[in-house]
């Protein structure tokens, strides 16, 4: 029977097998630092195995040769050293340190290691009976496992210290706390010699590190029943690190957000669990849920092989469908050796690609340099707009708009540019203000361009000619942002321009939806004295229905609506005519009045005055123009 003084090595038993059961019960990233802790675990599992037969045998002492105790004792203290030594070659997996050791680094941080076995195999070693009952071993090898062992710890300390910036401050946390209670447990063990204490004192240090880094559970996304962003993050940054053969696939479900809005976030991850077995089964890969509707896999082999499993998918994938959704996907494969220069750069291009592709076919799309090099400028097209913003970098060109009745200009298009784009060449409003959307930067700039239309006016007195108003470009984004309209004021208030003075015009997206804040925002503008656009009119979202939530002043006829109508093909163009016609009639009909767009030649001119459009733009007229040229334009007018 254990006797008093093997307690602790029962309880510290106990609380390893809740460990290692809850440890085996969940899948395994497939990382060093993982492996590392298993073989940790294990070890620590022996040691106390091996604590508890070293008691038993001084329990009794007389019954066993001392060889087989020797021996025995021997193991047991090897064991110490080892669980330390695996504890110090974990930290220094996690702060990558072993990569940057060279051999002769490795046989320095071996040294300890190597001392401790020749003397626990050749040294001084009282087995457990020179204390009698006290199964406590002592002599020159227990003296310097324990130096050695603190040794390590103590370099274990000064790596979580010395490469703080390659540990997680959670990392930092759990080697140090496991560290200190290994310290504790140590000068207990030195005041209290009749107990074991350093099995405890090791358990201890494994359930700090399992707790706050190893768990599993933390890796794992129980919803799609695969590695979540965490562990994506984790296995990413080691298999880069690696600098082998390694690509990325992604499987976007590019509907789920809708899924979820139908039928429900849990059944939207339903979609997403579904679709990660299907990839599973058809690549033989773990699969990682690595951004919201996103799914990814690592390949380190050729992707031969792998591209026809792809391509299997891609087939299956096009007739599938979840709880009668159907769900629309599409893959990226990115060669991360050959395109990325940076790990950050992984996590950029795949959202870009996500967004890139979103709405095409469910295809495969490959990452290529011309993807790299879009993704690039579109980077240094954010910054150069952060530098626009602080050194007016923006000025306004106008476009004048024709009034057909009158037969003269009556408005005009304020219409943002970028000064001095360097080696960006000519940035079109078109590349740089969704990017500015998506930057938060629209905001800022929409107050800027607004100012700098309110000062022309004031400056060049627009006011007095015969020019009733300006049209301002709203984007969508802007217009749903709070506050906007006391904003707004306050510019008009500041150039003293009446709001009727201006007309803002708007493009629908799918990113309106008509908020409250939206509404709000053009009802308080319109309270004002603003009229209001809609932009675009044919495309996209911007078509009859939204005229039911708000009130537009004047539609802009798209260019894509008014050209077909005078294409060479008589055919078409006879179709798209009687289409021009039918939506310049039903626009009369509700009361609002058309500004056609796209303007380019003498007979759309003649065509649309014709049917009774009020307003003409376009390079038939005059192509935008700066400040002073269009001053001088209408002036000759
Ligand atoms: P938009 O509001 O539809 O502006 C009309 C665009 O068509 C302008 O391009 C204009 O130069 C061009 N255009 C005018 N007449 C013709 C023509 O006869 N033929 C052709 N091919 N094009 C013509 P721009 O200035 O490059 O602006 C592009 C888009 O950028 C604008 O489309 C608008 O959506 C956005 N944008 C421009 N300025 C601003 C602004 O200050 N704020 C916001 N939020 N968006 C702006
Ligand atoms: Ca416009
Ligand atoms: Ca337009």
């Amino acid at each position: 029977m254990f006797e008093l003084n093997s307690r602790f090595q029962i309880a510290a038993m106990f609380a390893l097998a809740v460990i290692i059961i809850d440890y085996c019960k969940n899948p395994h990233l497939k990382l060093l630092s993982t492996k590392c802790f298993r073989l940790l675990l294990w070890m620590t599992g022996i040691n106390l195995c091996l604590d508890l037969l070293t008691v038993h045998l001084a329990d009794h002492i007389g019954q066993v040769s001392p060889f087989l105790n020797r021996l025995c004792h021997q193991l047991f203290i090897a064991s110490i050293i080892l669980v330390i030594f695996f504890n110090y070659l974990y930290i220094s997996i996690l702060a990558n340190q072993q990569k940057r050791m060279n051999g002769r680094k490795w046989l320095l941080t071996l040294i300890p290691l190597i001392i401790s076995f020749l003397v626990i195999g050749f040294g001084n070693l009282n087995a457990g009976y020179e204390y009698g009952e006290m199964a406590y071993s002592s002599g020159t090898a227990v003296y310097t496992v324990y130096a050695c062992g603190t040794a390590y710890l103590l370099l274990g300390v000064k790596i979580s210290f010395e490469k703080r910036a390659d540990l997680t401050g959670n990392q930092r946390r759990s080697v140090r706390i496991g560290l200190g209670i290994w310290c504790i447990v140590m000068a207990a063990q030195l005041y209290f010699p009749q107990l074991r204490l350093s099995g405890m004192g090791f358990v201890l240090l494994v359930l700090s590190i399992y707790f706050s880094y190893e768990n599993q559970k933390e890796n794992f996304d129980s919803e799609t029943g695969c590695f979540n962003k965490n562990a994506f993050h984790r296995m990413l940054s080691e298999y880069y690190e690696k600098g082998k053969t390694l690509y990325l696939v992604n499987l976007a479900c590019e509907n789920l957000d809708r899924i979820s809005s139908l039928v429900g976030h849990e059944q939207g991850m339903g979609a997403m669990k579904y679709l990660s077995s299907l990839f599973s089964s058809c690549t033989g890969k773990e699969v990682y849920h690595s951004r919201s509707r996103v799914l990814s896999i690592f390949v380190t082999e050729d992707m031969h092989k792998m591209i026809d499993r792809l391509h299997r998918l891609e087939v299956t994938l096009a007739e599938e469908s979840y709880l009668s959704s159907k769900l629309y996907c599409h893959m990226t494969v990115m060669d991360l050796r050959k395109f990325i220069s940076s790990k950050d750069e992984v996590f950029e291009l795949m959202h870009f690609m996500e967004e890139k592709y979103q709405g095409n076919d469910c295809k495969i799309y490959f990452l290529n340099e011309d993807i790299v090099n879009e993704k690039r400028r579109k980077n240094k097209i954010d910054l150069f707009l952060n530098e626009a913003l602080q050194n007016q970098g923006f000025e306004m060109v106008y476009q004048p708009i024709y009034h057909t009745r009158e037969k003269c200009f009556r408005s005009a298009e304020a219409l943002v540019r970028l000064k001095n784009t360097g080696d960006l060449g000519y940035v079109s409003p078109e590349e740089f203000i969704p990017i500015a959307e998506e930057k938060g930067m629209i905001m800022e700039i929409g107050d800027r361009t607004l100012a700098l239309v309110s000062e022309f006016i004031r400056e060049a007195d627009l006011l007095s000619s015969p020019l009733q108003y300006i049209e301002v470009n709203l984007s969508a984004i802007q217009a749903s942002s709070p506050r906007l309209d006391k904003r707004f004021a306050e510019i008009m208030q500041k150039y003293q321009i009446p709001a009727s003075f201006i007309n803002l015009e708007i493009t629908e997206t799918a990113t309106i939806n008509f908020g409250k804040i939206f509404t709000e925002n053009i009802n308080r503008l319109r309270d004002t004295g603003f009229s209001f656009s809609m932009d675009d009119f044919g495309t996209g979202y911007s078509n009859l229905a939204q005229m039911n939530e708000i009130r537009y002043d004047l539609v802009k006829l798209d260019k894509s609506l008014i050209w077909p109508a005078f294409e060479e093909d008589e055919g078409k163009a006879g179709q798209a005519e009687k289409l021009l016609s039918s939506v310049i009639r039903l626009l009369h009909h509700i009361g609002v009045k058309i500004v056609a767009e796209g303007v380019e030649t003498e007979e759309m001119a003649d065509y649309l005055t014709e049917k009774g459009v009020e307003y003409l733009q376009g390079y038939y007229f005059s192509r935008p123009m700066d400040r002073e040229q269009f001053l001088e334009f209408m002036n000759q007018k």
